[in-house]
């Protein structure tokens, strides 16, 4: 089983999205906001790592396939992982490195680096890189960043939506200076951030401000596994371009 609800999300939204998380090309992938570790679960399985993670994807589409919900193509066998240079052989372990950060505790997986921290603070983006430096890519870039993070609820609306924009800012930051451009060493294009962000006011400047003159595409998702009630939505954001005076342009 997925250890989140949110896995199907991002299923949905990876199958709909021409599978974003599946091209060979993706070494490392920062996951912000992971516990209890769902989405790196579903990653990690496209990256080939084997245990717990694998059969799970597996046992996933089987049951999304009976529902009549999914296409039946997600999850081709082995030939399909480990198919460009440098990949680890399949049968010991996958290719890169998925990296969790959360406040809280993700449990360990295959494939997937834990870092519990507060993505807020400082420091926290620095062990990032150097992680990603250590396993994957020795430029230290990102080829994808998910954030599905949710600020604690406080009961008080706008202190909670306030605290969904500093997020999706917070989020921005780390992108403008870690996601991998059509330019990086050895790269065709630019990656791919996927960003959790609830209702504000502000949203559409922000989209319109950081995210639009920054991407080749940028574009609004409601995944349906998202309850409809929900006030939350995804920008994917594909073809990062770079951004001049961050140092990663
Ligand atoms: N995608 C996850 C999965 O599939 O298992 C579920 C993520 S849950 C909706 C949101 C997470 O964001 C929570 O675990 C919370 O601790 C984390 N979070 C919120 N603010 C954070 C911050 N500043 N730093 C690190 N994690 C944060």
């Amino acid at each position: 089983q997925y250890r989140s609800r949110s896995a199907f999300k991002l299923l949905e939204i990876n199958d709909r999205h021409r599978r974003f998380l599946r091209a060979p090309d993706v070494r490392a992938v920062v996951d912000l906001g992971a516990a209890p570790g769902g989405w790196s679960q579903v990653v990690a399985g496209f990256m080939g790592w084997q245990g717990e993670t694998r059969a799970n994807v597996r046992t996933m589409q089987r049951s999304k396939q009976d529902d009549g919900h999914w296409g039946l193509d997600l999850d081709a066998p082995s030939q399909h992982w480990g198919d460009s240079a440098g990949d680890a052989d399949v049968e010991t372990g996958g290719r890169g490195v998925v990296i969790a950060v959360d406040r809280l505790r993700v449990a360990p997986m295959p494939g997937v680096h834990t870092l519990q921290a507060d993505f807020l603070a400082p420091e926290t983006a620095p062990m990032v890189e150097a992680i990603i430096r250590a396993k994957a890519n020795p430029d230290g870039k990102a080829d994808v960043i998910l954030s599905d993070m949710a600020a604690n609820a406080t009961g008080n609306r706008i202190h909670d939506t306030q605290d969904s924009l500093d997020i999706c800012h917070a989020v921005w930051g780390f992108t403008s200076k870690h996601l991998r451009t059509a330019t990086s060493i050895g790269r065709k294009s630019g990656g791919v951030l996927l960003l959790k962000h609830f209702e504000h006011p502000e949203l559409q400047q922000f989209r319109e401000i950081y995210l639009n003159p920054n991407f080749h595409h940028v574009l609004y998702i409601k995944p349906d596994s998202s309850r409809a009630a929900s006030r939350e939505g995804y920008w994917l954001c594909s073809g990062f371009k770079g951004v001049i005076g961050t140092g990663n342009e």
